[in-house]
């Protein structure tokens, strides 16, 4: 019997019916775990405004065929109390250092320990992780090689509302106003995959064109707009092999992320 893991923070929308959906169609059982993860969060971050509704959460795993979730207390997760533990696994390279980490120094070591710990809990032969957090499927896939988890990473699409703004539990903080600026993401987006479609080679030229594009927004404050390798996260000037476009912007106080991949024969 094949089991197949769904990590998330609740608040379920689309993005990650789309995850169990996948878990479904590759697993005999499927487990979602629905926790805000403490550790990921840095100081003034959104952990206690973080969206959360279990119930509703419960009625869409149900109707897309997931067989369990995994719903933990930050005690049962965390013994020691206050979400805190002596034991972390973290990636020493760069790789969490570039695009996120630089304004999220400890997120990825908090996504890293607390992955690992769902990993030893639930026992999964898959796990199912989404494109939309570009930078976090790369470094789990990294650390499940560098510990030998023998678990199978499976990345999916990004999916996105019908006006192309990537869906997000943080969307719900958009009030309308913002709602129409954070359009500017994925039309960054959809302006950089086209240009690369068309041939531009230069990582740099599609970064900057993406980057006036979103400082014509009003309500944008960008975080980051990077090439880096789709595997090593390292700055990239040229487009070879894997490479991930990515991008952190603050509409108002939200902070959104996009992306997208341009594979190409090295
Ligand atoms: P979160 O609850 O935001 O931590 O996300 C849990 C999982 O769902 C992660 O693997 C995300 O990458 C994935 N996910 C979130 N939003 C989307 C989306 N719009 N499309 C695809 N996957 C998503």
């Amino acid at each position: 019997m094949t089991v197949g893991l769904v990590p998330t923070m609740g608040y379920l929308h689309e993005g990650h019916a789309s995850l169990v959906d996948k878990a479904v169609s590759m697993c005999d059982r499927v487990v979602a775990s629905d926790f805000v993860n403490p550790t990921q969060f840095g100081p003034g971050e959104d952990l206690d405004s973080y969206p959360r509704d279990f119930d509703r959460d419960c009625a869409l795993l149900e109707e897309h065929g997931c067989s369990m979730v995994f719903h933990p207390s930050v005690d049962e997760m965390y013994p020691d109390g206050g979400g805190k533990t002596a034991t972390y696994v973290e990636i020493l390279n760069d790789m969490p250092k570039q695009l996120c980490g630089k304004t999220r120094p400890i997120h990825f070591r908090g996504v890293c320990t607390v992955v690992s710990k769902l990993f030893n809990i639930v026992m999964p032969d898959k796990a199912f992780f989404g494109q939309k957090d570009a930078q976090q499927l790369a470094i789990i896939r990294r650390m499940v090689r560098d510990l030998s988890y023998g678990i199978e990473i499976v990345g999916c699409p990004i999916v996105r509302e019908a006006d192309g703004l990537a869906k997000s539990s943080r969307n719900t903080y958009l009030n309308p106003e913002e709602r129409r600026a954070a359009l500017v993401l994925s039309k960054a987006v959809f302006k950089g995959q086209e240009m690369a479609e068309q041939g531009e080679k230069d990582a740099r030229k599609i970064v900057k064109e993406m980057t006036e594009m979103i400082e014509r927004e009003p309500l944008a404050k960008i975080d980051y707009v990077s090439a880096v390798d789709g595997v090593t996260m390292e700055p990239v000037e040229t487009i070879t092999g894997t490479t991930l476009f990515a991008m952190a912007v603050y509409i108002g106080k939200t902070r959104l992320i996009d992306n997208f991949i341009v594979e190409v024969a090295k």
